[in-house]
């Protein structure tokens, strides 16, 4: 898989792969906008972009079979239904042929030209060079301020270091993609797994601009969905948690314990029984409920894993060569 390291100064091939979902409003001006960027790149540069259509209910498909048409830089991978963003951007992986890959939103909220800036440091011997937000406008209050506790939450219990504040907007080597590619797991955190794999990762800054048309597809079912992925495949502390709880109950009750004896060899009294039981049940009751539900997410991933199912499943595959049009799903 490792290959020798290779001389990144000369020419070199740039794929940059972009998850579609129900993105009509917005492509044709993405494509232009990327295509101009990467058209504009200082250093002797061939380029590939692979459009993912995640299962889009929209004009998307048609769409990018326009854009295709018109431009042989383009590749499109349509997948059977809707496999979500993570998946889509693993299909898009998959196919890409670069020495550097770029993973994109379609929505031009993670700006082209940073593109270019990716480029350069990669030139410079960086692996990963990974968008960092400094600043996020035309989102609600509510998605930017739990997005701040999430990453900050995750960041001091996850195994590895994972970036703050960053989104999937990077730009990876060939070898890290390789990395990448080789872990298995269905639940695909990008984030956390790009920075299991290692090698020299930095942040690029940028400011995120608004979505330049469209809605998000993240709503809040969506966007806790994530966070609870993003957790369980990376830290152990909601587990570790469980067993505090655990401890803390039983230190509660030997409290409680301990406060009756004493009220009944001090006072001669029992306090009423119904207090103490309903306490007891509660305290225990929810303390059961909590540990159970943690274990259930670990445990329903476990059970995602055993089945080994393909992670997704190609539907079609225009302007590849034919050479890469083996592989169905992973
Ligand atoms: N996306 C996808 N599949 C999904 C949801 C989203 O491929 O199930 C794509 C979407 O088209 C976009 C990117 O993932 O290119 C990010 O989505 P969005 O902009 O809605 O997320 P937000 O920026 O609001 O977090
Ligand atoms: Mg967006």
């Amino acid at each position: 898989m490792a290959g020798a390291p290779r001389d990144r100064s000369g020419a070199a091939l740039l794929s940059v792969v972009i998850p579609c979902f129900d993105e009509e409003p917005v492509l044709r001006e993405t494509h232009r906008r990327v295509t101009a960027v990467l058209e504009s790149a200082p250093t002797p540069l061939d380029f590939e972009i692979i459009y993912v259509d995640d299962g889009s209910r929209d004009e998307t498909r048609s769409i990018l079979r326009e854009i295709q048409r018109a431009d042989a830089h383009v590749r499109i991978l349509s997948l059977s239904r809707n496999f979500g963003q993570h998946v889509a951007v693993t299909a898009g992986l998959h196919h890409a042929k670069g020495d550097a890959v770029v993973i994109m939103d379609a929505d031009l909220q993670d700006p082209p030209d940073v593109i270019l800036i990716m480029l350069d440091r990669w030139r410079q011997g960086v692996d990963v060079a990974y968008g960092a937000r400094t600043q996020r406008t035309g989102e609600s209050v509510f998605k930017r301020w739990s997005a701040r506790l999430f990453t900050r939450c995750l960041a001091r219990t996850a195994e590895v270091p994972i970036p703050l504040d960053a989104g999937d907007f990077r730009l990876m080597d060939r070898l890290a993609v390789n990395a990448f590619l080789a872990m298995p797991e269905r639940d695909r955190f990008i984030r956390g797994m790009v920075a299991w794999t290692g090698f020299r990762q930095e942040p690029v800054h940028f400011e995120r601009p608004a979505r330049a048309a469209g809605e998000t597809k993240y709503g809040l079912g969506k966007m806790m969905r994530g966070g609870v992925d993003g957790f369980v495949s990376f830290s152990f502390a909601p587990l570790r948690l469980a067993l505090w709880t655990g401890v803390f109950g039983a230190a509660v009750t030997l409290l409680g314990v301990g406060s009756v004896a004493a009220v009944r060899v001090l006072d001669g009294a029992w306090p009423g029984a119904w207090t103490i039981v309903c306490i007891a049940v509660a305290l225990f009751g929810s303390a059961q409920l909590m540990i159970l539900g943690i274990f259930g997410e670990y445990l329903g991933r476990v059970y995602n894993e055993v089945k080994r199912r393909p992670l997704y499943v190609v539907k079609d595959r225009l302007g590849f060569e034919p050479a890469s049009a083996g592989e169905a799903g992973d």
